[in-house]
């Protein structure tokens, strides 16, 4: 039988490492490309980012530079005790401030103190405050265009100052500033997957769009830099704290993910209790002295890839699952057909036993029954030899009774022929003649015995065939149509025309057929009691008149001729001596006793039988059985 391949352990091994490869190479392929696509979309939703932030920056860039160029700021930077100007300005600023959706917009003396600012009339208003330790006033007062991001040292609040010199006649006397919230962007930004901060030139984190990584930063802080924060009051300086973010790019295994190193870096960072894996990429808005970055989660792709991975590990499970029932089922098959082709084989040789068997028997069979052939040969040439010895020996013993026979009516001839002499001399002539009749008579006999006696003796010469027997037996009546006539005896006939075949001699069996006939004819008549005969003859009832009925039949291939008459019947004690030669019991010179024993020997000789009873209703029965033959085709009626 074939092993099942899934049971070879070698072929086990190399479909998992087929398996293995395969897996591996898809999810290679996967997570790459997977990666690639977060980092493509990561790097449009940063440029988008960063543009809106650059467009909102640039709406409010001239913003100082206008309103320092307004009248109002211009007087009251030339008389700050005016309070009536005071009022005048911080209502416009109020309202410009409105208009342009600042966070708050102020003007500063030379001084770096607030004189008129929007939020005059809140709890957190910069009027009497001093600037002077912001760098964006430091710039600005310089003739700069200040731009500054810090937490808002009163208000604590985050924002963007954007701050522009005013000058009257050439001179710099105050600084006008507009600080802008930035929280709407932050705001935009949470909505997104993506988390975008934004970071300062030392990688401080001042826009987020997660709140705790705000003020904290990208880059190793310095104790210079933290003095420095803690002067301008710029961010919260407990806060600053370097983010861990640990570079994913450098770890070998990972750093091919990102087939474009433009596209960013895989890092990892702390998050939600988490070490989570991102996708850094950062942009510069050079003007601002600003980066923004962009950190794109991995996980979705990661998530893909390892569906990507699943489905390729189902699906060559399910492939090996796939092989595995065809190569079942062919090994079935192959079993299967094994088995078939095994029976086949030994059904064929039993078969060639058995034929060569049959065969040897066949021959022994045909040995045998070339055997019995020769032998019933041998037996049919032994029977012939003796039954012709037999009929010898019979005619040997036969001689004496012969003698008898043959003297006897030699000495009544003798006799007579002296008598014949005697009444010639004496002229008389009619017994004269009435003695050479019965000499005559007498020779006849004579004649008769010898012939009967020379068939007994002479070996057939006649073929033996099929024969009709309607024929025979018509044949036989017309033989005896004298003697019936003689005898007024009626004779009826039931035999199929030309129907009835039977295996024998023609001559032989007409032969045997008048014997009977003869035998029953002679026979002295006791009753009348045979069935109805209807020849013609007797319609004219007669006393003691012969009636014969010959009648024919087959029965399983033997065919029976039975010849009845109404006779006194065959006496018992003689029924077994019928046959015997010589055997009669019609008296000196009526019967010769050969007639049934030659006619059994016919009958013997065609392989037939020939047997008497007596009727119940009287009468003797003389039956012949002979075997029936062919029809012979186109043979005469
Ligand atoms: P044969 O006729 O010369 O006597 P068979 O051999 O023909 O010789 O007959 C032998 C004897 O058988 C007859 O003498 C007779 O006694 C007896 N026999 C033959 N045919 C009949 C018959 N049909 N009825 C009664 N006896 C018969």
């Amino acid at each position: 039988m074939k092993r099942h391949i899934l049971k070879n352990p070698f072929f086990i091994a190399l479909l998992l490492m087929l398996t293995l490869s395969v897996s591996w190479l898809g999810y290679s392929f996967a997570i790459r490309y997977f990666i690639n696509k977060t980092a493509i979309q990561g790097q449009s939703t940063l440029r988008l980012a960063t543009a809106g932030l650059r467009g909102e920056l640039s709406r409010y860039e001239p913003l100082p530079e206008l309103i320092a160029d307004n009248k109002d700021i211009r007087n009251l930077l030339a008389d700050p005790t005016d309070r009536y100007q005071v009022d005048m300005v911080n209502q416009q600023l109020k309202q410009i401030t409105k208009n342009v959706a600042a966070s708050v917009i102020y003007l500063i003396d030379k001084q770096g103190l607030t004189i008129a600012s929007s939020n005059f009339d809140t709890p957190i208003s910069f009027v009497n405050r001093n600037f002077d330790y912001r760098p964006y006033f430091q710039t600005a007062i310089k003739g700069g265009e200040g731009r500054y991001f810090a937490l808002g040292s009163t208000s604590l609040k985050r924002g963007y100052y954007f701050a522009a010199p005013v000058h009257i006649r050439g001179e710099i006397v105050g600084v006008t500033v507009v600080k802008i919230n930035v929280d709407g962007f932050e705001t935009a930004w949470r909505g997104n997957e993506n988390e975008i901060i934004v970071t300062d030139e030392y990688g401080i984190i001042f826009m987020s769009s997660r709140e705790e990584w705000l003020f904290r930063s990208i880059k190793p802080v310095s104790s210079d830099l933290l003095f420095k924060f803690k002067s301008t009051r710029q961010y919260p300086v407990d806060r600053i704290s370097e983010l861990p973010i640990t570079n994913l790019s450098q770890n070998n295994s990972q750093n091919d993910l990102l087939t474009n190193k433009d596209k960013g870096e895989l890092i990892s960072l702390p998050f939600a209790g988490d070490n989570k894996e991102f996708i850094f990429k950062h942009m510069e808005m050079k003007d601002a002295g600003w980066t923004v970055h962009i950190l794109s989660p991995t996980s979705g792709a990661r998530a893909q890839a390892y569906a990507v991975l699943l489905s390729i590990i189902l699906s060559t499970l399910l492939a090996i699952l796939l092989l595995a029932f065809l190569s079942q089922r062919r090994a079935r098959i192959e079993e299967i057909m094994q088995t078939q082709k095994e029976a086949h084989e030994q059904l064929e040789k039993r078969v060639a036993n058995r034929t060569k068997d049959l065969n040897e028997v066949n021959a022994k069979l045909l040995e045998e029954v070339e055997e019995r052939v020769a032998a019933e040969r041998r037996l049919r040439k032994t029977q012939e030899d003796l039954i012709q010895a037999g009929k010898l020996a019979a005619l040997g013993q036969m001689s004496a009774a012969l003698s008898h026979e043959l003297n006897q009516p030699l000495a009544a001839v003798k006799s007579y022929a002296d008598n014949a002499e005697a009444y010639l001399e004496r002229e008389r002539p009619e017994e004269a003649k009435e003695n050479i009749k019965r000499i005559s008579e007498l020779t006849d006999r004579m004649a008769a015995i010898s012939k009967h006696l020379r068939n007994f003796a002479r070996k057939p010469k006649e073929q033996l065939g099929p024969i009709p027997l309607a024929t025979v037996v018509n044949d036989a009546i017309e033989i005896m149509s004298g003697k019936l006539r003689s005898r007024s005896a009626s004779i009826s006939v039931d035999v199929p025309g030309n129907e009835i075949w039977v295996h024998g001699g023609q001559v032989r069996l007409q032969q045997v057929l008048v014997n009977l006939i003869s035998n029953a004819l002679d026979v002295e008549i006791k009753s009348v009691n045979t069935t109805e005969a209807s020849t013609p003859e007797v319609n004219t009832p007669k006393v003691n008149t012969p009636k014969i009925e010959i009648r024919a039949g087959v029965n399983d291939g033997r065919v029976k001729i039975e010849v009845r008459d109404n006779g006194k019947g065959l006496e018992e004690d003689i029924i077994n001596q019928i046959f015997d030669p010589f055997f009669t019991t019609k008296g000196i010179n009526k019967g010769l006793g050969l007639g049934l024993s030659i006619s059994y020997n016919i009958i013997r000789d065609f392989g037939g039988t020939l047997s008497a009873r007596n009727h119940p209703d009287g009468g003797a029965i003389f039956t012949i059985e002979l075997n029936e033959a062919e029809r012979v085709v186109g043979a005469a009626e």
